[in-house]
């Protein structure tokens, strides 16, 4: 059953119109000028936790993940082209906001993880499984897999949880030569991306990427990337299997809302809205995964 969501309607942007808000992004179609036909891609500071869009923003959000990603495609240029058109966008949404191609896209979550925690640990722990993939006994939360595995699932509507599938059925949905393409440009992006997070002592984990293809057939990169919403960063020095791990995304604010709030995530109610502290810590980790990761100053 989709939980209750709570996303504000998409303000008015001159000269577009708004098509679709998710928990997080608003993304408009350009009507006129030089990107017409374009879609517009805004980041905005929401924040969603246990697939709720929490009532409280996260100041800069929307602009660090723009930011994070644009630099992102940069370091993935050479293996994968992606739907970045222009950073020129309207004044309202300046710093959050992309042109991009409008493509045609795969209906499958690409997901690509070195380690096992979350949806994939607890599969694993049912079956000894990931998404079809048997992995060797005795691996814990945390632990590093034997080698990176490709655990697509399937895109949820809005509210609902996304669904691990196996490979067979994106076969099923896109076909054998669309499918083969997705999971080898999924684990090359997450190749690369591992090594550049690791030189900066960080462990990318595991990655979720979304695949468009264009009107000329090639297959390109779109959504966001490698952001701390869309993939699982940790502390690489205070890395430890079997717990938990530290990680640099909205954990403070699940942590917080599991804990001291009070509130019961199994109510069926709206979280309640999040202390100033929370909100700080939680910008400034997000600032300060920016910054370790681009080497930029936000
Ligand atoms: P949520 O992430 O909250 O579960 P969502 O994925 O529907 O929901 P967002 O991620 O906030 O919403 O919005 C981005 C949407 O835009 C996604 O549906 C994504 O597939 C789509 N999208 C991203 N890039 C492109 C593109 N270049 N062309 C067409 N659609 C795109
Ligand atoms: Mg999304």
């Amino acid at each position: 059953m989709a939980a209750e969501l709570n996303i504000p309607a998409a303000p008015p942007i001159e000269g577009t119109t708004h098509l679709h808000s998710g928990k997080v992004r608003d993304l408009y179609r350009i009507d006129s000028g030089q990107h017409e036909g374009r879609l517009l891609m805004v980041a905005s500071d929401r924040i969603s936790a246990y697939d709720f869009v929490l009532d409280t923003t996260i100041p800069d959000k929307g602009e660090i993940l723009t930011r994070m990603s644009l630099w992102w495609f940069d370091q993935l240029a050479g293996l994968v082209g992606n739907h970045v058109v222009s950073t020129d966008v309207p004044a309202s949404v300046a710093g959050r906001a992309v042109v991009c191609e409008r493509l045609d896209m795969f209906p499958v979550e690409c997901v690509a993880r070195g380690y096992l925690t979350g949806s994939g640990l607890l599969d694993y722990q049912r079956s000894g499984e990931v998404c079809g993939i048997p992995l060797p006994a005795g691996l814990q939360d945390g632990s590093r897999l034997p080698e990176p595995i490709f655990t697509p699932a399937t895109k949820a509507e809005l509210g609902d949880h996304d669904e691990n599938v196996d490979y067979e059925a994106v076969v099923e949905a896109v076909g054998d030569d669309a499918a083969a393409e997705l999971r080898m440009l999924t684990m090359e992006v997450y190749g690369k991306a591992h090594l550049v997070a690791r030189e900066r002592g960080i462990i990318l984990a595991d990655t979720k990427l979304e695949f468009g293809r264009r009107p000329d057939g090639t297959t390109i990169l779109a959504d966001e990337v490698l952001t701390p919403d869309s993939s699982r960063f940790w502390p690489a020095d205070e890395w430890q299997p079997g717990r938990a791990q530290a990680s640099y995304d909205k954990q403070i604010v699940r942590d917080w809302l599991t804990g001291e709030s009070g509130w019961d995530r199994t109510s069926g109610e709206a979280p309640p809205p999040l202390p100033e502290a929370v909100v700080d810590r939680t910008r400034a980790r997000y600032v300060e995964a920016y910054e370790l990761l681009t080497g930029e100053t936000f």
